[in-house]
């Protein structure tokens, strides 16, 4: 949420939810002007104080050091008055505490800087921890990071049923930093706790009652009374066992870390992610010992942070928020307002094949009614046979999401909610008399102001958009395979779409939880363009005898989740193909051959992992790889990246994609580019533009003309 929204008044936000404020009425909240601009206090008639967040000119609470300095004059108080408990609760129908107030934590470079202000902040909540008088936290919704541990300086923790906690530092290339690595594992089972530190994965109410992080799990409605067993006394406080203790000794915790750390080993290499191991590392040395953990975690988070892969990371944080902003053009027309505005809720989809089946399955998961329509049943009935399967996988226990989203997806042989939907999908085969035999059919029938959007991957929308008598509603969306997983979208223009419509689909992508890239009508788009130079060059070296493990290898070793041969088996061969011929035909410029044996194999029907056999063997889902991968050659990880990065480049000067954080944005989220590099836009800059255009000239010169570098490292240095 935009930290600087203005925040909406308490009473506004209560209205959908009434949140138990103790003494506070809600309306007298609302206009409660304290000492104290994020914090309110007030005691309860059995003289209990409530302590509100309520982050002044925000959505959502987050901590930074202004709110934990007042928080500190507010224990000044405490300490004097010295209530009979106290209970801390989050005004914020959002939630508890979302952590720590990201934007502080970039760009920063001193590490002696950030020990002090931690070492600031472990002192208000180590004061807190203190208070003579039982101390009680009331959570709802979020309860992460730095929230947690204002949480677990409590005495007691009341869960609502709707709350979760969680550690999401290690995503940001971080551990806890203000005293969670020191109390989650003395008040839980240590594995379980350094689970959660390492995974960041949040937990339910229900599920942290059972791990003993939570005290008691309840509704608003008996909070109070929750409220007043905890201070009596009477609710009976989740203690560690025995067990934690044992684990928490100093020979078991040797044992149970040389096992976390071959686990961390198999999904986050030290040499990129140092975090889980500086986790691990404190646990060991410090475990044993409150204090000097503590000390240890201020310094370790410290020298985390300045690292280049918390700051890349905390860069991939930004970049996700960036593309959840609205398009530019739209914002200049007052598309913000009209953003918030749009309130289609049917969509129609053409084509029930592997996109369109899959992109209705997930619009309906996601709460829209949709009606499927398709020339076979077969293909409507395996559309929704899939979507049945993936609700199961995605839905487990809520099967009344699994049912009503079954529901809400429609089977439309005859194409009749064409005239109702406010937003029509065509997913048919990429053939451009066929899309445009198909919007002729549909057109006069739709809403006047429903959108009509094409999933094509490769066909100009220039071309598709002919005989539209409404172009300015016509606009591409094109997801990206399988639809429920990969994060990202692009959505097209052309120069006659109308801002609105760019608008509209932005908003549809929020609420279907995808990030959308808005690019411009251009062969391949961006991610497309991008990615085909580098599968390209793979098969360029497997055809000159490189092991496919090998190339393979030097990939995942710069840190992409898997190498360009096992992606192209992923992808599909026979979309590969299709997709290099597409560029090959309208870009201008030297592209590797596709070999013969690659056209040879797709002509069999071994397109990869969806038929069991491409260019590796497949089983149970899993690429099945020889264990001798070999040393890569020392050019190998340049001859696949620096294309990538180049058609990157071609794509900013060409202004197919508006700016580098876009494209780093869109090539981490659709391609999973090396996150802790920040970006293929950002790794060239950590290079330099000069080094890698050089680089690019020298293999140039080793392997041909393909490597050309694009002028704009020269000219948009
Ligand atoms: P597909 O062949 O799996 O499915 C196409 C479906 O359209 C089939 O079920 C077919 O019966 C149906 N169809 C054919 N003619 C029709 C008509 N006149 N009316 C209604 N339905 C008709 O194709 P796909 O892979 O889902 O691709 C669809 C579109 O999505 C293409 O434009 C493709 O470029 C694009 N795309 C594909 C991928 C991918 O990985 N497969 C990724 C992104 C975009």
């Amino acid at each position: 949420m935009s930290k600087t929204k203005p925040a909406k008044p308490v009473l506004t936000i209560l209205g959908n939810r009434n949140l138990e404020l103790g003494p506070f009425a809600i309306d007298e909240a609302a206009q409660e002007s304290g000492p104290w601009t994020h914090w309110r206090l007030r005691s309860d008639e059995d003289g209990v104080a409530w302590l509100l967040f309520d982050k002044h000119n925000a959505s959502a609470n987050t901590l930074s050091e202004e709110e934990l300095t007042e928080l500190d004059a507010v224990l000044d108080k405490l300490e004097r008055d010295r209530p009979r408990g106290l209970v801390i609760r989050s005004a914020k129908p959002s939630g508890f505490i979302a952590g720590a107030d990201i934007g502080q934590l970039r760009g920063v470079t001193d590490p002696a800087q950030i020990e002090a202000m931690l070492t600031r902040g472990h002192a208000v909540l180590d004061r807190l921890d203190r208070l003579p008088m039982p101390t009680v936290a009331v959570i709802h919704g979020y309860c992460l990071g730095g929230g947690l541990e204002v949480a677990l300086a409590c005495d007691y923790r009341i869960a609502i049923d709707d709350a979760s906690f969680g550690f999401p530092e290690v995503l940001l290339g971080l551990h806890p930093g203000l005293g969670g690595t020191v109390r989650l594992p003395r008040l839980i089972n240590p594995m379980q706790a350094m689970t959660m530190m390492l995974t960041g994965r949040t937990e339910r109410a229900r599920r942290a009652r059972a791990l003993r992080l939570v005290d008691a799990v309840t509704q608003e409605r008996h909070v109070r009374a929750a409220v007043k067993a905890a201070v009596s006394g009477e609710l009976v406080r989740r203690k560690q066992g025995i067990l934690g203790w044992v684990m928490n000794s100093d020979p078991v915790r040797r044992l149970l870390a040389s096992r976390m750390t071959s686990e961390v080993a198999k999904r986050a290499p030290r040499a990129h992610y140092p975090a889980p191991y500086a986790l691990i590392d404190l646990w060991v040395a410090h475990g044993g010992n409150a204090e000097a953990m503590q000390r240890a975690e201020i310094s370790s988070f410290a020298h985390l942070l300045v690292g280049e892969t918390a700051q890349n990371l905390v860069r991939v944080f930004f970049l996700r928020e960036n593309l959840k902003k609205p398009p530019a053009q739209a914002v200049a027309l007052g598309g913000e307002t009209k953003q918030g505005a749009w309130t289609g809720s049917r969509v129609h989809v053409i084509g029930a094949g592997t996109m369109g089946g899959d992109i209705a399955a997930w619009c309906a998961w996601n709460g829209f009614t949709v009606t499927l329509g398709d020339t076979s049943a077969n293909a409507i009935g395996g559309a929704v046979k899939r979507a049945a399967e993936l609700y199961g996988k995605i839905g487990r226990d809520n099967r009344r999401r699994i049912r009503d989203s079954l529901d809400r997806l429609i089977p439309d042989l005859k194409g009749e909610g064409v005239a109702r939907a406010d937003l029509i999908i065509e997913a048919v085969p990429e053939n451009l008399e066929l899309k445009r035999k198909i919007f002729a059919g549909i057109e006069p029938k739709m809403q006047p102001g429903a959108v009509l959007a094409t999933n094509t991957s490769s066909i100009p929308l220039e071309q598709l958009r002919e005989g539209l008598p409404r172009p300015e509603r016509f606009v591409g969306i094109h997801f990206f395979n399988p639809v429920s997983r990969m994060q990202l979208v692009e959505v097209v223009s052309h120069d006659q779409v109308a801002p609105d419509v760019l608008a509209d689909a932005h908003a549809f992508l929020g609420r279907i939880d995808r990030l959308d890239a808005p690019v411009k009508s251009a062969p391949g788009f961006l991610v497309n363009r991008a990615l085909t130079p580098y599968l390209l060059e793979a098969l360029v070296m497997l055809d000159a005898g490189m092991k496919k493990e090998t190339i393979d290898k030097a990939a995942v070793d710069f840190g992409m989740p898997m190498g360009p041969i096992e992606l192209a088996d992923e992808v599909g061969l026979d979309i590969c193909l299709h997709v290099a011929e597409m560029l090959r035909e309208s870009l201008h410029r030297d592209m590797p051959d596709v070999p013969q044996w690659l056209r040879d194999k797709v002509a069999k029907g071994e397109l990869g992992k969806k038929t069991g056999k491409g260019l590796y063997d497949w089983k149970d889902g899993h690429a099945v790889k020889a264990h001798e991968e070999g040393e890569p050659p020392p050019d190998t990880i340049d001859r696949l990246i620096l294309p990538m990065l180049d058609a990157c480049m071609t794509c900013l000067r060409e202004g197919v994609v508006a700016d580098e954080a876009i494209v780093d944005g869109a090539m981490i989220f659709a391609t999973g580019f090396a996150p802790f590099r920040g970006g293929p836009m950002h790794y060239a800059h950590t290079r330099g533009f000069a080094d890698v255009r050089d680089k690019l000239a020298s293999l140039m010169t080793m392997y041909g003309p393909r490597f050309q570098p694009d002028p704009g490292w020269d000219s948009m240095r």
